[in-house]
C-alpha cells in the first residue's frame, strides 16, 4: 500500500498563515482537514506520514517537512493550504502542481475534480507554480490544495464547519483513490 506524505500548511506557532476576517487561522483549518484525511486514508489501509503535529515550531521550515516527506520516500505528497487575497471577494477552489510533472499535474486535476464536486464553490482549476518550496523539492508527485478563501467572510465561516472539513477530506482521499489506483494500473 502507498505511503501518503499529508502536509498542513503552516506551524500554528509561530506562523497562523493567513486569518481570516473573523479570526479564523489558516493553521487551525489546515490542522483539521490533514487529521480527518489521515483518518480517511488509514481506513482504507493507506500509511500517512504528517509533516507537522498540532502547533509544532519545527514545522516551520519548509525543508524540514521535505526531508521528512523523502526520507520516508513517501509516494505521493498532498499539502493543505486555504487561500487568501486582499479583496474579501476572492473565493473558489484551487490546486497547485509544479510544472513539467506529469504525474502532479494528473494527480492536481483529479483532486481538483472531487473538490469542486464536494465544496460546490467555484472551480479556479488547476494552476502550475515554480515558487512553492514544498512542491519544487518533494523527489514524489507532489500537490498543494487551496480549499476555499480564508479572507472572504461566506468562505471562511464554510472552513470552520467541521462537516465541510469532512467533505474537502473526503474530497482528497477520493481524488488520491484515483490517482493511487491508475498508476497501479
Ligand atoms: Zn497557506
Amino acid at each position: 500500500m502507498a505511503t501518503i506524505c499529508i502536509d498542513p500548511g503552516h506551524s500554528g506557532l509561530p506562523d497562523p498563515g493567513a486569518v481570516g476576517p473573523g479570526g479564523t487561522k489558516e493553521s487551525d483549518i489546515t490542522w483539521a482537514v490533514a487529521q480527518k484525511l489521515r483518518d480517511i486514508l488509514r481506513t482504507e489501509g493507506y500509511q500517512c506520514l504528517l509533516t507537522r503535529c498540532g502547533d509544532d515550531p519545527q514545522s516551520d521550515d519548509l525543508a524540514y517537512r521535505v526531508r521528512l516527506a523523502n526520507d520516508a520516500a513517501a509516494d505521493v505528497f498532498v499539502s493543505i493550504h486555504c487561500n487568501a487575497a486582499a479583496s474579501s471577494q476572492a473565493h473558489g477552489t484551487e490546486t497547485w502542481h509544479c510544472a513539467g510533472c506529469t504525474a502532479s499535474r494528473q494527480l492536481a486535476k483529479l483532486i481538483q475534480a472531487e473538490l469542486a464536486a464536494a465544496l460546490e464553490l467555484t472551480d479556479r482549476g488547476i494552476k502550475t507554480g515554480q515558487s512553492l518550496y514544498v512542491l519544487l523539492h518533494t523527489l514524489m508527485p507532489a500537490v498543494l490544495v487551496e480549499l476555499a478563501f480564508i479572507s472572504n467572510p461566506a468562505e471562511e465561516e464554510l472552513l470552520r464547519q467541521e462537516s465541510f472539513q469532512h467533505q474537502a477530506a473526503c474530497a482528497i482521499a477520493a481524488g488520491l483513490g484515483k490517482w493511487l489506483a491508475a498508476e497501479a494500473e
